[in-house]
């Protein structure tokens, strides 16, 4: 079977003075998790955008199973890629159910509300998550954690092929990081969701992800699996900071310690 999604040598920039990714080629299978790292402002969000066409290349082509993303209608995106930005904020009292329900937006015609098949694909996003608990609350009563989890559901209530998620341990404390990195690698895997991932959280991206990308001013300086990427050499290149990497004595994956 071919990629999901492909990333076709492309270029992007915002304004005419500097490209703010150029040379991208990636592709991505069913069911793989891949993280991309890289120090502010290295083009990850930019990438992200470009995967679900909020961009459009300025060179190359994205490619979404086949066809170039640019062609697709909105709603033919929406059908395919979920986005789980880095914080949403919502301005009406929602519940959890409503918020998830939204993931259903793409499948319901116009002027149609959800049906019951909606509000079960809802509600099983839910539990897949973890937060079936959360349902009838308000999503403005809801820890970071719990938010993000919900967030998370929304994108699965979409029955996306392609997650694109933009820092979703940004805001969450160790424990809460570690399980929403487990949560996604165990959605990847039983659901055959392929998923990009953006964090700052090297070793939590290393330990869950099949393979690594790592940005550097627009480029992919390193790719592949995250034995072979999460180097001292290549942490010094892309985030300029001097580190040592070992073995995490218990998991195995790679151990970052900033010197
Ligand atoms: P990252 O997600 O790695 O922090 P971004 O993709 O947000 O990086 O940004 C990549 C580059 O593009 C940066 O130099 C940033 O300043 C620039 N950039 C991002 N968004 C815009 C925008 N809306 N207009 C102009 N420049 C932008």
């Amino acid at each position: 079977m071919g990629a999901v999604i492909r990333f076709d040598n492309v270029g992007f920039r915002y304004d005419d003075s500097s490209w703010a990714l150029r040379n991208i080629r990636l592709e991505a299978e069913k069911g793989e998790l891949i993280g991309i790292l890289g120090a502010n402002g290295s083009g990850k969000t930019t990438l992200l955008k470009l995967g679900n066409g909020l961009l459009e290349p300025r060179e190359g082509d994205v490619l979404l199973k086949g066809k170039s993303v640019s062609s697709l209608s909105r709603l033919h995106i929406a059908r395919e890629v979920a986005m789980v930005p880095q914080e949403t904020h919502f301005y009406f009292r929602f519940s959890v159910l409503e918020v998830v329900l939204m993931g259903r937006f793409p499948y319901l015609g116009r002027f149609q509300f959800e049906g019951k098949r909606d509000v079960e694909l809802a509600r099983g996003a839910l539990e897949a998550a973890h937060a079936g608990e959360f349902a009838n609350r308000s999503i403005h009563e809801l820890s970071g954690g719990e938010r993000q989890r919900v967030l998370i559901a929304r994108a699965l209530a979409q029955e996306p092929s392609l997650m694109l998620l933009d820092e979703p341990t940004a805001f969450l404390d160790l424990k809460f990081k570690k399980e929403i990195f487990e949560l996604i690698s165990s959605l990847v895997r039983s659901r055959g969701i392929t998923a990009l991932v953006v964090s700052h959280d090297i070793e939590l991206a290393s330990k869950y992800c099949d393979r690594i990308i790592m940005l550097k001013e627009g480029q992919m300086a390193f790719m592949g699996s995250p034995h072979e990427v999460i180097t001292s050499e290549s942490i010094k290149h892309v985030y300029d900071c001097a580190a040592v990497v070992d073995q995490n004595p218990v998991t195995g994956a790679p151990r970052v310690s900033v010197i």
